[in-house]
């Protein structure tokens, strides 16, 4: 699970996960000064792992959720080749490193999950920079390819599209005015909830007859 610790959304990944009993390895950039939370079936076990570069670990996962992303950038003549480069890396070409480093021990024991965390805004782009709509448009791609080159070997690859989800990250830096912009294009009129996107990961672990589908947890904002 990258990105599982310091990310609202990954931490509600992983919690939910090892409530069902999994042993979830979480990581972060920087595990320092981590406190697991011990009243689980399962548990998280905290991983130093950049995406960028993974290193030669042991990726004997039964289960990847790419989940590690940022967002940089702003209109396409003013963003700068470094944010271009960094946010691909990052969302990108990260996750497409870490299915390499994982599919091998999947497909070895006929078994695997793996479900990309992506953004509506790869599926419209109606918002945010382009450097982030193309590279969650991307991981829609990688995630369809995957899908196909692994399904007969166990293995599904679905995505999650989540909207706009309260108490996040990449939402903390937009300003009040442009939340209530962005809330009224919401038909359920409201944001989306860290356990609303928790929940659709869950369903497609559970779903072994689903595979290369664009799951849009968004309140109706994308349909
Ligand atoms: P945060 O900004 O809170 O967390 C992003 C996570 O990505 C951090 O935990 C960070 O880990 C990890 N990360 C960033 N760069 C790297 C890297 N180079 N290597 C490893 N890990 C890295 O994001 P959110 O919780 O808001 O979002 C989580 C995911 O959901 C993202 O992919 C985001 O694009 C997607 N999403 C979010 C939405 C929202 O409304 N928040 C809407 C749609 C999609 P650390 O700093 O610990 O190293």
């Amino acid at each position: 699970m990258t990105g599982g610790l310091n990310s609202a959304i990954g931490w509600a990944i992983s919690k939910a996960l090892a409530e069902e009993g999994a042993i979830v390895t979480a990581t972060s950039r920087d595990t320092g000064g981590m406190v697991m939370p011990v009243n689980f079936a399962g548990s998280i076990e905290p991983l130093a792992m950049d995406v960028h570069d993974p290193g030669v670990w042991v990726y004997n996962y039964d289960i990847l959720i790419n989940n590690a992303g940022i967002s940089a950038g702003r209109s396409v003549p003013r963003t700068v080749e470094q944010d271009w480069q960094n946010v691909l890396d990052t969302n990108l070409s990260g996750a497409w490193r870490l299915t390499a480093l994982c599919v091998p021990h999947m497909i070895a024991q006929a078994w695997g999950r793996i479900v990309n965390i992506s953004s509506v805004v790869g599926i419209d782009g109606r918002l945010g920079p382009a450097t982030y709509a193309a590279s969650k448009a991307g991981l829609v791609g990688l995630t369809k390819a995957t899908a196909h080159e692994f399904a007969h070997k166990g293995i599904t690859v679905n995505a999650v599209a989540p909207g706009f989800i309260a108490d996040t990250g990449l939402m903390a830096g937009l300003p009040q005015p442009r939340l209530l912009e962005i809330r009224k294009q919401i038909p359920m009129d409201r944001f989306g909830t860290v356990d609303d996107v928790a929940g659709a990961v869950l369903y497609l672990l559970n779903a072994p007859y689903v595979t290369g589908t664009v799951l849009n947890v968004s309140g109706g904002y994308v349909t």
